[in-house]
């Protein structure tokens, strides 16, 4: 009796998994040799070997000297230039990562900081949320991982303000690993020199992912030094509207340029706001004019009102400020940086 109820059970549970299997697999996602098929895939890998060597050669002798490539960088240094970067050229950086690294050189040390001090040292790098989220992320990493960032990316993306980009790039240039690092400029590259067509910004479509998976090197190390040289090369010479293709080290087999270059500098984004008059430029003159108070002093509001002659605007960019907790209001309507 009680073997026919084990029998049943079996049945069932193996039935269960048959399910389970078929509905994995149906499910699955494809692979980067299938987004792109099997013998493109091929083609493409015999390419991306000759474009190699030409890169790596081009990279030891134009590669920007910035700080954080010096060999004695921690991958601590390493995450804070990517999320310093985010929206902000690396030329911009180097000034605030030098400052930054000589003040808070790890997480425990960032941890600790005060938040007007962090608010203060970020400047004008823009979208200052990102200090925030990057002090908490270093509170995390200090409380968590004996002040060690993690080599894991499930790890590194359930830390506070870390994306996929991120993840990969720290993965790539701080821990060596194989992992396709997949920005603007490496899908602008990628896609133009192999694909022969112009990326067209927006989301990263499910081929340009694949495609940079299939031409990564195999090798780790390699792979490293592909990532970077790949995104320098968008940087400086690949760029979104006039790229400088004789000086480029992919030119001899540029599928964009062997194609005529077509669509160059379209882009599937709407052209972007301009800056004047928006609520970002109000709530940077806000923050900028709090980060020139010397420390505890209050932003009175009759003088943030000399910031912005739209009264309604003004208090939105307070009011988010203050949600976003970049400052903190008192005495009901003046302002300070946070504690
Ligand atoms: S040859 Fe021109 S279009 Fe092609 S990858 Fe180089 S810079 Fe870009």
């Amino acid at each position: 009796m009680v073997d026919g109820v084990k029998e049943v059970c079996k049945k069932k549970w193996r039935a269960v998994r048959c399910c389970y299997d078929f509905s994995a697999n149906f499910f699955q996602k494809p692979t980067p040799v299938q987004i792109v098929g099997e013998s493109r895939a091929r083609e493409l890998e015999q390419s991306a070997q000759s474009a190699r060597l030409a890169l790596q050669a081009w990279w030891a002798n134009n590669a920007r000297d910035l700080p954080w490539r010096n060999e004695s960088t921690t991958p601590w240094g390493v995450l804070v230039c990517e999320v310093m970067s985010q929206q902000t050229q690396m030329s911009r950086v180097v000034p605030y990562w030098n400052a930054w690294m000589a003040q808070w050189p790890d997480a425990a040390a960032l941890a600790q900081a005060d938040k007007a001090d962090v608010i203060r040292a970020w400047g004008r790098l823009g979208y200052p949320r990102r200090a925030l989220r990057l002090q908490e992320c270093a509170q995390q990493v200090a409380a968590q991982y004996d002040d060690r960032l993690p080599s894991d990316y499930d790890e590194l993306l359930a830390l506070p303000g870390i994306g996929d980009y991120t993840a990969s790039a720290v993965l790539s240039f701080a821990f060596g690993k194989r992992v396709a690092v997949i920005d603007t400029n490496i899908r602008r590259v990628l896609s133009r020199a192999f694909l022969g067509i112009e990326s067209l910004g927006g989301s990263c479509t499910p081929l340009e992912r694949a495609l940079a998976w299939v031409v990564l090197p195999k090798a780790a190390g390699e792979s490293a030094v592909w990532n970077q040289a790949v995104m320098e090369l968008g940087a400086i010479v690949c760029t979104a509207k006039q790229p400088l293709c004789e000086q480029c080290p992919l030119r001899a087999q540029c599928a964009f340029v062997k194609a005529g270059m077509p669509g160059l500098g379209e882009r599937r984004t709407r052209p972007r706001q301009k800056f004047a008059g928006t609520d970002r430029q109000v709530r940077g003159k806000i923050m900028q004019a709090l980060r020139a108070l010397p420390t505890g002093q209050t932003l009175q509001y009759k003088d943030a009102q000399k910031l912005c002659d739209d009264a309604a605007q003004l208090d939105r960019c307070i009011a988010s400020l203050d949600e976003d907790g970049l400052i903190e209001i008192v005495n009901g309507h003046d302002m300070r940086l946070p504690a």
